[in-house]
């Protein structure tokens, strides 16, 4: 029997071979010993042992006949429709026979159960795109197992070429999405103009592909009261520079004392040290009109406050269904980037999945052992498989994070990159794989996650 792959995430209706629903007819003599006056009787069976068990499947999620017999219809033929679930890697075979006549039946192909997802690429620069496309078979093959279908619509440029992305989430009143009210060089702004409808939604992931990504914070500082001309402070990670715009890394310097409004020192400010562990910034305001007249008197103090630019550096992230991810890393993490912000589009990792019993009753929710979220690092739901607990970073509430545990691989929806991670960016075949075949994927489960941005 041939395999018919059915997508049961799309909606019915454009194709037969999209939707949790086909409509079968069959010819009275299609099937033994039929005639038109008689009746039908319709069941489906098992394609293979592996269909993913009942009792994560609601009754009105199982497979069955849409009626348990027909008669003749107008058309001619006896017709049905199968209902099928919305997990992937089920098969089903229909079979029909003349009512009480089961041994004579007649079968259908097998019906293959698939979700279909689309990806739109953007890519900042030539080499990017090429960048994507030598990965592009590994990222299609690493949702396979989970019988998830990716399929490209476009690939497109964007607006501009930068060499660096600001990938920094900006909060802003006109859009509900943070980060497309973002800074000038920000992601909205490389979204070619004319291109800004995905086809294909809900389904459809855009895919930002960069050379390097960073994202910045500001970091207040205030000191009241002090008599220090000269100083310094050191920050233990790097601040944000941009070639052509030398005072980047400091957005406020002011000082003021009694009978003084704040004054900008700006210039006052120097950066002689900015690497990824070791920032340096000092000042000097002996040049500041009026400073050292007002310090002659020894009881006299000036307020200071300043505001320097933290620079983060970021492989990737995901937000509803747009993903943006750098290619600087190399081929191996990026396609685990990849696969990783993607796996969260299409809401990996799972925490808990109801289930019911034969008859339909609901039972307890079944938790995931392996999922963990942010108390044990990173941002959002991951997968701890092959991890152990140790001590985490500061910052942490549990004061644990996970890392690799020495053995086998970690699963790409571990919380963050590692040497570790399987390399073609896989998801864990124990918890992760499983899960993911289960996942439902129609409209209102995608449309759920804000599956509609970036066009
Ligand atoms: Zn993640
Ligand atoms: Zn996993």
């Amino acid at each position: 029997m041939a395999i018919i792959k059915q997508y049961v995430n799309l909606p019915s209706g454009v194709t037969n071979i999209h939707g949790t629903t086909r409509t079968l007819k069959l010819r009275p003599n299609n099937i033994p010993n039929v005639g038109n006056g008689d009746r039908v009787e319709w069941w489906v069976e098992p394609g293979w042992a592996t269909n993913t068990d009942e009792i994560y499947l609601s009754l009105t999620q199982r497979a069955r006949m849409r009626n348990a017999e027909t008669v003749i219809a107008a058309s001619g033929s006896f017709e049905n429709e199968v209902i099928l679930p919305h997990v992937g890697g089920d098969r089903w075979v229909v079979k029909a026979a003349k009512k009480g006549d089961r041994p004579n039946s007649v079968s259908t192909d097998i019906f293959e159960t698939w979700r279909k997802v689309y990806y739109t690429v953007f890519y900042v620069g030539n080499n990017s795109l090429n960048f994507f496309n030598a990965l592009e078979n590994d990222f299609k093959d690493a949702f396979k197992p989970g019988y998830i279908e990716l399929q490209n619509t476009t690939k497109t440029a964007s607006l501009t070429v930068v060499a660096r992305v600001d990938g920094t989430i900006v909060r802003h009143p006109s859009v509900s999405f943070p980060f497309m009210g973002g800074p000038p060089n920000g992601v909205i702004n490389l979204r070619p103009t004319g291109t800004g409808t995905l086809t294909n939604k809900p389904y459809n992931v855009a895919l930002l592909v960069a050379p390097d990504i960073f994202s910045t914070s500001p970091q207040p500082r205030t000191e009241l009261g002090t008599r220090a001309v000269i100083g310094s402070t050191v920050y233990h990670h790097l601040l944000y520079t941009e070639v052509g715009n030398p005072t980047a890394w400091i957005t406020q310097g002011q000082i003021r004392w009694p009978g003084q409004p704040w004054t900008n020192v700006i210039p006052r400010f120097t950066l002689p040290t900015n690497t990824n562990h070791n920032a340096v910034v000092r000042w000097d305001l002996n040049a500041v009109p009026g400073l050292t007249n007002h310090l002659a008197t020894a009881a006299n103090t000036f307020d200071m406050r300043y505001t320097v630019v933290r620079e983060h550096l970021i492989m990737g992230y995901s937000i509803g269904n747009f993903c943006l991810v750098r290619t600087r890393d190399g081929l191996t993490e990026v396609l685990q980037t990849f696969t990783h912000e993607v796996g969260h589009g299409v809401q990996q990792a799972v925490q808990k999945e109801s289930r019911w019993d034969t008859n339909g009753a609901s039972l307890s929710d079944e938790h995931n052992p392996r999922w963990h979220t942010d108390v044990y690092g990173g941002r959002g739901p991951h997968c701890w498989k092959n991890a152990v607990l140790g001590p985490g970073p500061p910052g942490l509430t549990s004061g644990q994070a996970y890392r690799y545990g020495g053995a086998g691989q970690l699963c790409t929806m571990f919380y963050r990159g590692d040497a570790n991670v399987e390399p073609k960016g896989k998801f864990c075949v124990s918890h992760c794989e499983p899960r993911l075949k289960r996942v439902k994927l129609d409209t209102p489960a995608m449309n759920a996650k804000i599956w509609n941005y970036f066009g």
